[in-house]
């Protein structure tokens, strides 16, 4: 049997980001995160990060420091009993034209296709239109955009994916 996952924006979604986070001692968790996290693994989510990282093709930062934000994020994560299971990146600028750069497919056919996931029964969660687009693009199930009226905060976001998952 296939897995299902949600694929994750992480800047404004996960960790609060003013523009570029690449400094993991600015990386601070958006409430209800973890809690939302644990819910969504606790129903049988692979928790997949997909994030647009341009500023590494703009020379802003580097790959590094990408990883670096990312393993403070799994810290803060460690004390709720939950981690984020891989975490994939388009380090490219807008007008590079590749097939990575949300809203295209290919960091979720790079998932998908690396941990067996049956895409039609997964999500996206993210704070962008471009977030929402990839979940049409990709034929997702279902894309959630968080900070908004209907889902203030991830928490909210991950409980209606969950009653959305429990349909058939
Ligand atoms: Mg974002
Ligand atoms: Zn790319």
């Amino acid at each position: 049997m296939k897995n299902r996952a949600v694929f994750l924006d992480r800047d404004n979604t996960l960790i609060h980001d003013d523009g570029f986070i690449h400094e993991p001692e600015k990386v601070k968790l958006l409430p209800g995160v973890p809690e939302g996290l644990k819910l969504l693994k606790e129903s049988g989510y692979l928790l997949i990060v997909t994030s647009n990282q341009s500023g590494i093709g703009r020379g802003y930062f580097q790959e590094d420091d990408f990883h670096a934000v990312n393993r403070k994020l799994q810290e803060f994560l460690k004390p709720y009993g939950v981690q984020i299971d891989d975490f994939f990146f388009c380090p490219h600028r807008p007008e590079d034209g590749c097939n990575c750069r949300k809203p295209r497919t290919g960091m979720v056919e790079k998932a998908a296709e690396k941990w067996n996931i049956d895409v039609s029964e997964s999500f996206v969660i993210g704070d962008r239109d471009s977030d929402i687009q990839l979940a049409v693009n990709a034929g997702c199930k279902g894309g959630v955009k968080v900070r908004t009226t209907l889902f203030p905060d991830f928490l909210s976001a991950a409980k209606h994916i969950v009653s959305l998952g429990d349909e058939s």
